[in-house]
């Protein structure tokens, strides 16, 4: 499947981000927990690299991910060199504001104090969460400090507790859709536009996943399947089984995808992760983006 996307403003925002990135001690990459690999932005990566800047990696909505599976990202972001970690969901976000700005500082100690405040820019690819998570930490206050040279007016700053200054960057954070698994992944956590790909192919990528990492949760969702037979037969089960059919017995496609894509986002299929480390590969020349 090739999924139809084509990100806007790329260029633009490369520069956005390489500007702020010098002016910062920390770069926040927020991730979706369920696809830590696949909704890593490469861009900030290469440039975080190469800015030689410490990174805080945030595995968000955890409480949507296999918990076993969070932990091994968990130590495998820890085990990066200049790089921290922190599970966040919907259940323990209050204490995110401290948590943050804590490890912000264990890894820029050098910058703490009035005199020398530690900034740090914040960013992911779009439905991460970040908006949920800046409106979250904003309700503390709009932080009041002189404006840190090259980093854009509009720029949202907030304030962390231990003083802390956060920077929103806006623009967009393109994800990681030249890798073919990494985009099936992506269209399923609901992270691509739904114009962009087709919801019958993500909704078999999403049942040929759960056989293979999470049989039991097709069971204890769908009932009795086969899990030996063809993913379209598959399909045709879970349509029936759910009343997805049009008349003349044919299955109504499109209701039985959305079903199921549904049932993996709101968490109704359990908690799945869909990648772990050993998912992990080089992009292929060609999968690089531009
Ligand atoms: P953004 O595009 O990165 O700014 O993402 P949003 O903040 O708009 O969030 C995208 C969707 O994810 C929204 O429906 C949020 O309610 C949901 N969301 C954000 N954080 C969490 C979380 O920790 N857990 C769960 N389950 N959903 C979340």
């Amino acid at each position: 499947m090739a999924i139809q996307w084509f990100p806007g403003h790329m260029h633009a925002a490369r520069k956005q981000v390489a500007e702020t990135m010098a002016k910062v001690d920390v770069v926040i990459e927020i991730v979706d927990a369920r696809l830590p690999w696949s909704s890593t932005n490469p861009m900030i990566e290469n440039l975080r690299k190469h800015r030689q800047r410490p990174a805080l990696k945030i595995l968000n909505k955890q409480d949507l991910a296999d918990p076993k599976l969070s932990r091994v990202w968990y130590d495998w972001f820890k085990s990066q060199s200049g790089v921290e970690a922190l599970l966040l969901g919907e259940d323990n976000k209050k204490a995110a504001a401290t948590r943050i700005s804590q490890l912000c500082s264990q890894l820029a100690p050098h910058r703490t104090g009035v005199e020398k405040p530690l900034r740090a820019m914040i960013l992911g690819i779009p439905n991460v969460g970040k908006s949920t998570l800046m409106n979250h930490l904003a309700k503390r206050r709009i932080a009041n400090v002189a404006d840190t040279p090259g980093v854009t007016k509009s720029q949202q700053r907030i304030e962390l507790p231990g003083g802390t200054i956060l920077y929103d960057t806006p623009g967009l954070m393109w994800p990681k859709v030249e890798i073919e698994e990494c985009g099936y992944r992506l269209a399923l956590a609901g992270s691509i536009g739904t114009n962009a790909y087709d919801q019958v192919d993500v909704a078999w990528f999403a049942i040929e996943t759960l056989c293979e990492r999470y049989p039991q949760a097709l069971l204890d969702r769908y009932g009795a399947l086969d899990l030996d037979k063809p993913v379209e037969e598959l399909f045709a089960a879970i349509a029936r089984r759910r009343g997805a059919m049009l008349s003349g017995g044919r299955v109504d496609e499109q209701k039985t995808a959305e079903l199921i894509l549904t049932d993996f986002r709101s968490g109704t299929l359990g908690r799945i992760t869909l990648e772990t480390p050993d998912d992990i590969r080089e992009p292929l020349p060609e999968e690089i983006e531009m």
